[in-house]
């Protein structure tokens, strides 16, 4: 039997429906209008357009963006200098400082520069803190869009062995976390872990995010599975057998005979992050209006 296809389309324009009704709500109650500001630097052809769109739907949302683009040979002092002034701006609810970054800036120690209540990407180490230990804060948003898919399909996550086959801190970490708060039994996988086809095949919930090409075959799965493909691999079209040229870490035809729900990629998870971006942009603005998050998680 054939899993369900989570559309990931559907639920973001849901979720992006719903933040641009409670803006209108927010700027009602307050006088406020949340501000989204984005920090570029260079010219990476891929930053650049995932920055265009987070302005675009910030916009479209109802929100201010603010649009920083420096050059490839900014300096740490210049962009920390930045981040300091976006820190103090009232008009400014949520900061993003887009990442990769040139080789010659830690981003890591950059990211780490933003008010914690303005990181609306959850990367700084306070919010991975709060996460860790349990306390109300902003989480990173692809993790976040999984937990939101999850919901969507009703998924069962309490009592869940749950696996996630990656512990980057952008994504395989907190959204372990995540999962945990929702109290799943959760493994978290990576290079050298032994027999990992074994370790995936015991999950209720198997979420990929490795960066390798259908790298989750059909022996990772067990039956009725829910499959989260995290990964965004580029191919030619004709490899990927789609137009996008991009794949997932999961080999989608195989597994979707097996699962009982699974993403697609495109049209899966990279269809959440930048709406989840949106709604903790809302819940800065609420933070420094002095309201309390609407959706703060344990
Ligand atoms: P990353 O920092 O490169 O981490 C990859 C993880 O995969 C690492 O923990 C690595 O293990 C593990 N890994 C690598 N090869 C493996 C193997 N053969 N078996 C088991 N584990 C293996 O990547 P990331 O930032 O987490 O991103 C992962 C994927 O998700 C990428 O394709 C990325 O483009 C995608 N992504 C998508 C979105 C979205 O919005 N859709 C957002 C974020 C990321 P070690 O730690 O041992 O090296």
């Amino acid at each position: 039997m054939s899993a369900t296809i989570i559309d990931g389309r559907a639920i973001a324009a849901r979720v992006r429906e719903q933040v641009a009704r409670e803006v209108s709500e927010f700027t009602e109650q307050t006088g406020r209008i949340p501000g989204l500001a984005t920090v570029l630097v260079g010219d990476d052809p891929g930053s650049l357009v995932y920055v265009g769109a987070k302005q675009r739907a910030s916009e479209q949302a109802g929100m201010r963006p603010f649009d920083h683009r420096l050059p490839a040979s900014v300096s740490f002092e210049e962009l920390s200098g930045l981040l300091a002034r976006l820190n103090e701006d009232p008009a400014v609810s949520g900061v993003l400082l887009q990442l990769p970054l040139p080789e010659h800036l830690d981003g890591p120690t950059l990211t780490g520069m933003i008010d914690p209540d303005k990181d609306v990407d959850g990367l700084t180490p306070v919010n991975a803190g709060r996460l860790a230990l349990g306390m109300p804060g902003l989480r990173p948003c692809t993790p976040l869009g999984v937990i939101e898919l999850l919901a969507s399909i009703d998924a069962c996550i309490e009592g869940a062995e749950a696996v996630v086959v990656g512990r980057s801190n952008l994504f395989g970490k907190p959204m372990a976390q995540l999962l945990l708060a929702d109290n799943a039994t959760v493994t978290i996988c990576h290079s050298r872990t032994r027999d990992l086809a074994a370790v995936c095949a015991r999950a209720d919930i198997l979420i990929a995010a490795v960066g390798r090409p259908r790298m989750v075959t059909a022996e990772f799965v067990k039956a009725g599975a829910l499959v989260i493909d995290v990964g965004v691999n580029r191919l030619t079209p004709e490899a990927a057998g789609n137009k996008s040229g991009l794949v997932g870490d999961v080999d989608f035809d195989a597994v979707v005979e097996i699962a009982g729900a699974i993403t697609p990629v495109p049209g899966g998870v990279g269809q959440l992050t930048p709406a989840m971006l949106l709604r903790n942009t809302l819940e800065a603005a609420r933070l420094q209006a002095g309201l309390r998050m609407a959706g703060a998680r344990p």
